[in-house]
């Protein structure tokens, strides 16, 4: 096969990416490790930016998030039994929507598919060559043969377990890994919501969020040891652990209901750089992670998607090889911002494993400044809605 672009991974990414390349008229092949049903059944991400919002209205695919999905003005600090409303748009003129990422992922396979695009599931054994030449190459198995794309450019979007970012010789790569010593124990839940915006709990027992993914269904989240076994989390104690967290003394109360779906989420801080080698280039959570705290993972995998297919469309459009040159360093720049965020806000409301009684104090002084003053509110809001 030939192609302009192969898209490695078919996240939201590499669909984004193979999207916006159609639109300018660029081509372009996905290739996925995994079924279409797998990868529209993952539940992941929830929160969205208003520019990730905006993104997915004005490239054509926002019509479902918009009729589906909430928008909320506020999150809920809820931290020594009291809880403080950060007004996300009063601050900023912004918000952000709740709408999941495996819907963000249906919108985008569908709307591939129903332009002609090419999205290849169930790959085996994806190998990426010639990165440094002029036509580099991916070369896969697929329905018992070997298959390869050969292409002008490979976008190396396929996760932080891919293949892509290894493809890199170690000598070009340089890497900065933070692991956090807890992780987070997630539940989707059949209740109504508890609450109209998002509860961010820190406690000493340990932090919880309260989220939601529609009227009928809930998203929790409870801080919990990375080595955890989901069996040592019968139902009683989760919805015990979550009470005692979220305790308020102003009569709120968690709805609970039968729980369908349970998980422990690994807590890690990673970025790779260059985001560039030959003609690879990486993007999303091939390139770096964040711990799920300040939401942005999906978010940066949307952004560096929309400086990337720019970088390509003026590339093919004009020779110009400038925005391609750029890529790395100018989608760097806000991941950083929000590494630093992501890390600012986990820090602040877990309790970690080596806590004194003074950090936990210094913990509750700044989440105090952060409800008490505008000039800190107005930073936690801004880096949350992008
Ligand atoms: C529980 C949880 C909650 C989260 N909440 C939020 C949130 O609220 N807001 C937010 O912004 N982010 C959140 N994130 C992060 C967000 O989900 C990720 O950052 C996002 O999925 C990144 O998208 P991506 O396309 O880069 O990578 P992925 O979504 O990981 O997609 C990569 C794709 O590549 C495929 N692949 C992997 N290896 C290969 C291979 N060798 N060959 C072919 N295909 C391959 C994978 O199957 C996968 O489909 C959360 C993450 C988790 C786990």
């Amino acid at each position: 096969m030939k192609t302009q672009i192969a898209i490695v991974g078919a996240g939201p990414a590499g669909l984004l990416l193979s999207h916006l390349l159609h639109l300018g008229g660029v081509d372009s092949v996905v290739i996925e490790s995994r079924s279409r049903q797998e990868i529209e059944a993952t539940i992941r991400a929830g929160v969205l930016e208003q520019g990730t919002v905006d993104l997915l209205a004005q490239s054509g695919v926002g019509e479902r998030m918009k009729r589906e999905g909430f928008v909320h003005e506020g999150i809920i600090l809820r931290f020594a039994g009291r809880s403080h409303r950060i007004a996300l748009s009063e601050l900023t003129g912004r918000s952000i929507s709740v709408y999941a990422q495996h819907e963000v992922i249906k919108d985008l396979v569908s709307a591939r598919l129903d332009a002609g695009g090419k999205l290849l599931f169930e790959v085996k054994d994806a190998a990426l060559y010639d990165l440094d030449s002029a036509s580099p190459k991916v070369r896969f198995h697929r329905d018992g043969g070997v298959e390869e794309i050969e292409s002008d450019f490979v976008a190396g979007c396929d996760g932080f377990h891919g293949v892509s970012r290894p493809s890199i010789p170690s000598r070009h790569r340089h890497e900065f890994t933070r692991t956090y010593p807890f992780g987070w124990f997630g539940i989707l839940v059949e209740a109504p919501p508890s609450t109209e915006e998002l509860i961010y709990a820190h406690h000493e027992r340990g932090f919880a969020l309260v989220s939601t993914r529609s009227p009928q269904i809930q998203r929790l989240y409870l801080q919990c040891d990375p080595e955890d076994e989901l069996k040592s989390w019968p139902d009683a104690r989760i919805w015990e652990e979550l009470h005692r967290r979220l305790a308020t003394s102003d009569g709120w109360k968690l709805a609970e209901g039968r729980i369908f779906q349970r998980g422990i989420i690994a807590m890690r801080s990673f970025v790779v750089e260059p985001l560039r080698y030959g003609r690879l280039f990486l993007a999303g959570d091939a390139a770096h992670i964040v711990p799920p705290t300040g939401a942005k993972g999906l978010n940066l995998a949307v952004n560096d998607v929309r400086v990337l297919a720019s970088a390509f469309l003026e590339y093919f459009q004009s020779g110009s090889e400038a925005g391609l040159k750029a890529y790395s360093a100018s989608a760097l720049k806000r991941v950083w911002r929000a590494e630093h965020f992501s890390w600012w806000m986990t820090s602040m409301l877990h309790r970690f494993h080596d806590d004194t009684p003074f950090q936990h104090r210094l913990q509750l002084a700044e989440l105090d400044y952060v409800v008490s003053s505008k000039a800190k509110a107005i930073t936690l809001a801004e880096n949350y809605v992008g």
